[in-house]
């Protein structure tokens, strides 16, 4: 017998259709023999209406997170009465409902008193999204003669009290996991859990970031030992690049844990970023598939780096990101002051995506998301005063009107002239590149070009990697 975590997102429980698709590849994969693990997102465009309305309530506008309550309380009970017919489990579900957005609207009225946000108050009000697709979710299964329940992983998933981007303490989540989960799976039982949630040890609501219910999906994959992680989406499956900024973007059927991870960083929405992290150990493979065309395979994931004759696989990019450079004569040979810029980045609060240095050593970039970049440079001026005021260095400048491109294919590695081709490819199509980065890991090439040469770039190098995805 198989265990299979299934995440499913936002769309994919987002409309009554959605959950129906929903329930019959759970009930398929029940009636093969396995057993199923449910994550859930909110219904699509929850979160961001929760998030809403922590701003309202902490300017006091009541009119405008009650209608949120109303608007959600309608949604929720709509699709569960087109899903589940009059009875005990629709009566139940209605009431679970109910009393979820009472409490919502409560916090929200203490927030307009308070009238101020913090994190963790917007954490606990964002999560009745994940809580209220859950119940409506199992409701839906039950519907169907199958045995589901909806947990809160705030009872199992415990994480550090970095609200709004918290961290798994992966021990006592094992040890919860094991005593509060397993024996409900054991019991023949499919749990619908809340993706995008955890708790602080003593119980305080948090999340994992956004888009984290794919990482919750990879939790729970790991600490159940299940054989597979499949994230239901709204998407075939990865693909070679953004078909919105390419009509010819092809499925590829198949990734390696290294590139998607690579590929979730540069920029490609397929996953959130961390959702490799916790199955790599357990080479736990997981696919992406799609829950409105449920016959296609999708994108597998998995250890091996495929061993194939793309170099290319796909490519992405990445908007609304600023490029700071530092530079000055003085910086020549003088050690730290990158370690010091770095230092002034983090405490900014901004994280790095990408950094270059030339190799004179007069300046080197980096870069961080947009909205970050004027906090960084202030607090790059304010950690090296000493060096600017001596005119070591001359200056720090932001630029805005640039993109990270990245190709990313793990036939890279130890292939000579790779990254030549990529540049030629771009100096063939008059695209000027302002700075190159390469990882160690040899799995990705990223450069910087010019916002208005997005497209124009990622379409060239697209080219090389359709030359050997199969059609
Ligand atoms: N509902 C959360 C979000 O929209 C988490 C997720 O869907 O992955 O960010
Ligand atoms: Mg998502």
């Amino acid at each position: 017998m198989k265990t299979i975590t299934m995440k499913f997102g936002g769309t994919s429980v987002g409309s009554p259709e959605a959950i129906a698709n929903l329930v019959n590849i759970v009930k398929e994969a029940r009636e093969e023999g396995n057993r199923i693990i449910v994550v859930v997102s909110a219904m699509a465009g929850v979160t961001d209406q929760l998030l809403n309305s922590v701003k309202m309530a902490a300017s006091g506008n009541k009119w405008g997170y009650l209608s949120t309550a109303s608007k959600l309380r309608d949604r929720h009970d709509d699709t569960l009465n087109i899903l589940v017919p009059p009875g005990d489990v629709r009566e139940k579900t209605l009431l679970q409902t109910k009393t979820l957005l009472d409490e919502y609207t409560e916090i929200c009225h203490a927030v307009s008193i308070l009238g101020e946000e913090t994190a963790r108050i917007s954490d606990a009000i964002v999560a009745y999204g994940e809580r209220l697709s859950s119940r409506l979710v199992a409701a839906a299964l039950k519907a169907q003669g199958i045995e589901a329940a909806a947990f809160d992983a705030g009872d199992f998933l415990v994480t550090d009290d970095r609200f709004q981007n918290a961290t798994p303490l992966w021990d006592e989540t094992q040890s919860r996991i094991d005593s509060k989960l397993m024996p409900a799976l054991a019991d023949g039982i499919t749990p619908v859990i809340t993706g995008f949630i955890g708790a602080t040890r003593t119980g305080t609501l948090t999340t994992l970031g956004r888009g984290g219910s794919d990482y919750s999906g990879a939790i729970f994959a790991a600490a159940s030992n299940s054989d597979e992680l499949v994230i239901w989406t709204d998407v075939d499956g990865v693909m070679t690049t953004d078909p919105r900024v390419d009509k010819r973007a092809r499925v590829l059927p198949y990734v390696s844990y290294q590139e998607v991870g690579e590929l979730a960083f540069y920029g490609a929405k397929v996953l959130h970023p961390k959702t490799v992290q916790p199955v790599l150990d357990k080479a736990i493979p997981i696919r992406v598939r799609n829950t409105f065309n449920p016959t296609y395979p999708g994108t597998l994931i998995g250890e091996l780096g495929a061993p194939s004759a793309t170099v290319i696989k796909a490519v992405t990019s990445i908007k609304k990101v600023s490029l700071l450079t530092v530079s000055g004569k003085g910086m020549i040979g003088v050690p730290g002051i990158a370690g010091r810029t770095f230092h002034a980045t983090a405490s900014a609060g901004a994280s790095i995506l990408m950094i270059s240095q030339s190799s004179s050593e007069q300046s080197f970039c980096f870069l961080v998301t947009d909205t970050t970049a004027d906090a960084v440079k202030h607090n790059i001026e304010l950690h090296l005063a000493a060096e600017i005021a001596t005119r070591d260095i001359e200056r720090v400048d932001v630029r805005d009107d640039v993109v990270i491109i990245t190709a990313v294919g793990a036939g890279m590695s130890g292939i000579p002239g790779v990254a030549g081709r990529v540049f030629s490819t771009m100096g063939n199509n008059r695209i000027n590149v302002i700075a190159i980065a390469q990882g160690s890991s040899e799995c990705s090439i990223s450069f910087v070009v010019a916002e208005s040469d997005l497209e124009r770039a990622v379409i060239a190098l697209h080219d090389l990697a359709l030359e050997s995805v199969p059609a």
